[in-house]
């Protein structure tokens, strides 16, 4: 019988961008409990179903436990020769381009670093991309825009200090439900706060909302164009915040003057509640604008940033406590990855790919053979290449695209056709696992050890409190192998995440000469120590600072070469055409309904996690579309009943749930089934691969697909 007492290891929730700290309590017979940690600054203990369902979740069923090729078991170096093998001669044959790795926002910071070294530094491709392009990629372009750099301004304390919050395109609900219980606690404790949802569904978040505006979908540029207008003609622009610090206003202002019925037509909100909404926004000078994934997954998405952005720069809230623009992300590493240049077209150390001095001071750091002079594929292009016979070997790291990635059914092709695809994963069987040539075991949460960054910028340590089951290993530790295989010894003799990290910090300060200010050069020369006991902190924390930084802007101090912060005019303003010409029309055409997918409260990604805990599944049990009355009614289609949605040969089958909280021309459906869970319930497999040409984000939110009763011949 085991013996001794239960110990606590301090780690972060695997799932979303809040990133809330985790005690598992593990007991001598191995049995593992998780609560909240109430010292983590995301989230003083609370935690949502996910993550207090995260110990259901943890056992080794369905995993992955060995290498594996073509099917069959294999030992690590069989496996990993061949990996090496197959990528050297593919790029000594057909270049560097000819291959790519596609992570996830999954991964920790130190499986990102070393990815992302051997692709730009060692193989010289930029191709590396990451699922992450599907949650925040045009937040990422939209702040490279504004502020000359990726930097959230501000962090969870503001929505405690504003007096208004705007949510836009953002079910936080559901979606990061341990925000919404802190914006829900201070609703209850201070009744003055006012809450406005922006969103076309009436979703659980508008529940608490002072007011829901069921926007048209894609309607943001035109709202917050509208309401930049409204400032300026209101006599609420801060001018001395706008000569100081930015430039760009008049031309961002000629597009934001337009007539309020031009604007109520463009984004189907009645006049009296838009000046309703502009009255409250212009003045509460403690405002706080939070969007997501209905901003960011859109052909508009960088620009709808830009437009929010916009408002805030020309009242000067920013980086001010309880006044900011604020993207929340919807992965628990999706910052992480970008800290480390884990996107196509970023390098590490939030440097940048196409500037000469940033890819010189890279590689002489790495002293690396060669950088990447060039921005790689981004998630979309980058299968499209897969399958045009482009890239000719894949590795796919933690993720599962041919469920998630748009027209998931070419995705699938697309891989099936490549010459030669390498899954790391925890699940031996996923979606994507079946179109691998070689599997790889990867290490699941609680067994891995490294760091994470969440919503604010915070980053905090995932650490271990389980062995590694059979011969996984953690993923970081496998691209080093290979990368050590492929001849490249010198950059990849790690034996720790916490050597990683160290390399990490050490580059972030290396020669920098306060040029950005970026770096975590507090942390350069960390030993195994130092990163086993490191507290959460916010980046930049730079050498000899004791503390990281909590907010940016509030006095300028931008990255742009200027030095100021930059409106943003939309690019149909630009170009000349008007804004919001191509907005979706709001009732069913012909080519059928506004197909908006997303998530639902308890479950997560693809399931393979999630889908484990009973407990879980009991709140939303099986694939639903969300329709209104009226649309239901001129389908056919009644309460409960199967319905069937398809674009072209692709289709999926759900159970009609008839609501008024659903806008009509519009349905909404959970992204999250896949085959495994319930046939023909593929969702991405009937959106279209349309993104957003800034940041290359794919319109998630905007598909179109016909819908009948599944009777219907
Ligand atoms: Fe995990 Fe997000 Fe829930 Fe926090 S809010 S417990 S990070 S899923």
């Amino acid at each position: 019988m085991a013996t001794g007492a239960a110990h606590d290891v301090k780690t972060t929730c695997p799932y979303c961008g809040v990133g809330c700290g985790v005690i598992a309590t593990v007991t001598p017979d191995g049995s593992v409990s998780v609560s909240g940690d109430p010292e983590h600054p995301a989230n003083f203990g609370r935690l949502c179903s996910k993550g207090s369902a995260l110990a259901e979740t943890i056992d080794l069923d369905g995993r992955l436990l060995r290498p594996h090729i073509d099917g069959r078991p294999a030992d690590w170096d069989e496996a990993l020769d061949l990996v090496a093998a197959r990528f050297a001669s593919t790029i000594a044959e057909h270049g560097p381009d000819s291959v790519a790795f596609y992570v996830s926002g999954q991964l920790l910071t130190e499986d990102y670093y070393v990815a992302n070294k051997l692709m730009k530094g060692f193989i010289g491709s930029a191709n590396i991309d990451t699922n992450s392009r599907l949650c925040m990629a045009s937040s990422v372009a939209g702040h490279r825009r504004a502020f000359g750099t990726d930097t959230v301004p501000g962090n969870y304390e503001d929505l405690e200090l504003a007096d208004l919050i705007v949510l836009v395109g953002s079910n936080l609900a559901w979606c990061h439900p341990v925000l919404y219980q802190r914006i829900a606690a201070e609703k209850e404790r201070r009744p003055s706060l006012k809450i406005v949802v922006i969103d076309p569904r009436r979703t659980m978040t508008a529940d608490i909302a002072d007011m829901h505006l069921a926007i048209s979908p894609d309607g943001d540029v035109a709202l917050f164009g509208g309401l930049l207008s409204w400032i300026a003609n209101t006599g609420a622009l801060n001018y001395s915040y706008i000569s100081n610090f930015t430039t760009g206003a008049a031309q961002a202002l000629r597009f934001g003057a337009q007539d309020l019925r031009a604007v109520s037509r463009k984004c189907g909100i009645a006049p009296s509640q838009l000046i309703e909404f502009y009255s409250l926004f212009t003045r509460t000078e403690r405002t706080v604008t939070v969007y997501s994934q209905g901003v960011n997954q859109s052909e508009t998405g960088t620009d709808k940033v830009n437009a929010i952005i916009n408002c805030h720069l020309a009242t000067g809230r920013i980086g001010k406590p309880g006044a900011s623009p604020f993207s929340v992300t919807g992965q628990p590493n999706a910052m992480g990855g970008r800290e480390v240049g884990g996107m196509a077209n970023m390098l590490a150390a939030h440097m940048d790919i196409e500037n000469e001095t940033h890819r010189a001071r890279v590689q002489r750091f790495w002293q690396a053979p060669t950088v990447a002079t060039r921005p790689g594929r981004k998630a979309v292009e980058m299968f499209e290449a897969i399958g045009q016979g482009h890239i000719k070997a894949v590795w796919i790291a933690g993720t599962n695209p041919v469920d998630s990635m748009p027209e998931a059914d070419r995705v699938r092709a697309a891989l099936a056709a490549c010459p030669f695809v390498v899954v790391s994963d925890v699940l031996a069987d996923t979606d994507t696992t079946r179109v691998a040539h070689v599997l790889l075991p990867a290490a699941a949460w609680g067994e891995k050890d490294g760091t994470v960054t969440n919503s604010e910028r915070r980053i905090s340590r995932q650490r271990p409190f389980l062995p590694l089951p059979g011969s996984a290993r953690p993923d970081w530790d496998i691209m080093a192998d290979v990368a050590r295989r492929m001849g490249f010894a010198e950059g990849f003799s790690y034996t720790t995440a916490a050597e990683v990290f160290a390399e990490h910090a050490a580059l972030s300060a290396f020669e920098n000469d306060g040029e950005r200010d970026f770096d975590i050069g507090a942390h350069a020369g960390i030993d195994a120590v130092g990163y086993e006991a490191l507290a959460p902190f916010q980046w930049p924390q730079r050498r000899g600072a004791v503390t990281g930084t909590e907010r940016f802007f509030a006095a300028g101090g931008f990255f742009t070469p200027e030095g100021k912060g930059r409106f943003v005019a939309p690019r149909e303003a630009r170009a000349g055409t008007g804004p919001l010409a191509r907005l979706p029309a709001q009732e069913p055409t012909d080519q059928g309904f506004i197909l908006n997918t997303g998530r639902v409260r308890d479950h997560w990604h693809t399931m393979t996690r999630t889908g484990k805990s009973p407990r879980l599944s009991q709140h939303m049990a099986e694939p639903f579309v969300e329709i209104h009355p009226d649309d239901a009614v001129q389908s056919g289609i009644a309460e409960a009943s199967l319905v069937r949605l398809s674009k072209g040969p692709a289709q999926a089958i759900a159970r009609a749930l008839i609501t008024n909280r659903q806008r009509r021309g519009s349905v909404f459906v959970p992204m999250h089934w896949n085959d495994r869970f319930a046939s023909n319930a593929r969702i991405d497999a009937l959106v279209d691969a349309v993104t957003d040409p800034v940041s290359g984000q794919p319109a998630l939110k905007q598909a179109r697909a016909s819908l009948a009763s599944f009777n219907a011949a």
